[in-house]
């Protein structure tokens, strides 16, 4: 169902985006994709139902699953509980469990880890597995979900990275990421210091639906249901929350359940959503907030309008480097974008939620 707020998992769910599918499926070969996007846009959905409807194992790993927010790191017994689970969902279960066994893991299901030894010879012991299976039986996609947050891990996994790209061919590596320029800055693919320096990598990446498609896929949404909805009701919908199919999804599903106001609620609880998002930048430093609010209540803005609202209102003038570093750090975590030297903020909900 469109409708469904779980990622989709089967390109019968998925609207459009078939011009991304098959770009996916034709890099599956290569040895690294990044699948790039804002929040929301459909990243997760877009890899599982593509891998599911070739119908070959593969595994993946939802890093945010293993990120505790709270004391900001990454643990590897849950990274390892992750890979063991999406190994349950692999078909040829005995074969796997001869490859894990020979090289002394056992996968026990229900999953449960107990490391013995150390965890980062543990998982370079999953993946070489992994990487015999590949060899034998065609290359497994290994997808770590929202990857920047591997960034926050004491374990340093990015040599293992580089590693896993070098030599063991059987894996294709599929990274996703929100936070785009965090991602880059993890995996430093441009940085010559980074172990993956000047490596190759395939890029998919996801845009916003534009109006037409917006409204197209909430009219298939609801026709789906068979829900009879006027059009003023759906120009209304795409206006206020833009081409974000998450949003959509989620205004759809409201509106099913009471009609009236369903496009508030998603404000309103979207911008709980982002509010926690934003938490983390809040900790960084207070000026995050304020130049999201500057460009927020701008619409559109130039660098000196941002400087003069910050100005304006703390009563002092920011340092220009600072300006500038911390807009760039707004942009990489994708929360802004500049288009002709003017930024914006990236998604409407977001706009909201500091302005609230
Ligand atoms: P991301 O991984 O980029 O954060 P998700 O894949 O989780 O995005 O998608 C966000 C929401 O939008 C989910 O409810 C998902 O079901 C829905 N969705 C994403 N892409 C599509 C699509 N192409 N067609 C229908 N629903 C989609
Ligand atoms: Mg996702």
């Amino acid at each position: 169902m469109l409708f469904d707020t779980e990622p989709k998992t089967s390109l019968s769910d998925l609207f459009d985006r078939e011009e991304e599918v098959e770009k996916l499926k034709r890099g599956l070969n290569e040895r690294l994709i990044l699948v790039l996007g804002i929040r929301r846009i459909g990243k997760s959905s877009l890899i599982l139902s593509t891998l599911n409807s070739l119908g070959i194992d593969y595994v993946f790993i939802d890093v945010r699953k293993v990120y505790d927010g709270v004391t900001r790191k990454v643990y590897i017994e849950k990274l390892l509980e992750e890979i063991y689970s999406s190994l349950t969902r692999l078909s040829k279960k005995e074969y796997i469990r001869s490859v894990f066994e020979k090289i002394g893991i056992e996968v026990e299901y229900p999953v449960k880890v107990r490391i013995r030894g150390e965890a980062k010879d543990n998982l370079s012991k999953v993946f070489e597995a992994l990487n015999e299976i590949g060899l034998k039986k065609g290359k497994v996609p290994v997808v770590f979900d929202e990857t920047q947050y591997l960034k926050y891990s004491t374990l340093g996994l990015r040599p293992f990275f580089a590693h896993i790209y070098d030599y063991m061919k059987g894996i294709t590596l599929i990274l996703t990421g929100s936070e785009v320029g965090l991602l880059h800055d993890f995996l430093g693919l441009d940085d010559p210091k980074s172990e993956l320096y000047g490596r190759y990598y395939y890029t998919v990446e996801l845009k916003p639906f534009n109006e037409d498609k917006s409204k197209e896929f909430l009219r298939r949404g609801f026709k789906e249901v068979i829900v009879e909805v006027k059009e003023s009701v759906i120009g209304e919908a795409v206006k206020e929350l833009d081409g974000i199919v998450g949003w959509l999804v989620y205004f759809g599903k409201l509106y099913l359940e009471r009609k009236e106001g369903a496009i508030e609620e998603v404000k309103e609880i979207g911008s709980n959503l982002v509010k926690e998002e934003l938490k983390e930048l809040e900790i960084r430093s207070p000026f995050y907030l304020l130049i999201l609010k500057a460009i927020a209540s701008l619409g559109k803005a130039k660098w000196k309008n941002i400087m003069d609202y910050v100005t304006a209102t703390t009563g002092r003038k920011v340092n220009n480097a600072t300006l500038y570093r911390e807009l760039n750090t707004l942009m990489n975590m994708g929360f802004i974008e500049k288009v002709d030297e003017e930024y914006r903020v990236t998604d409407p909900i977001i706009r909201y939620a500091v302005l609230k």
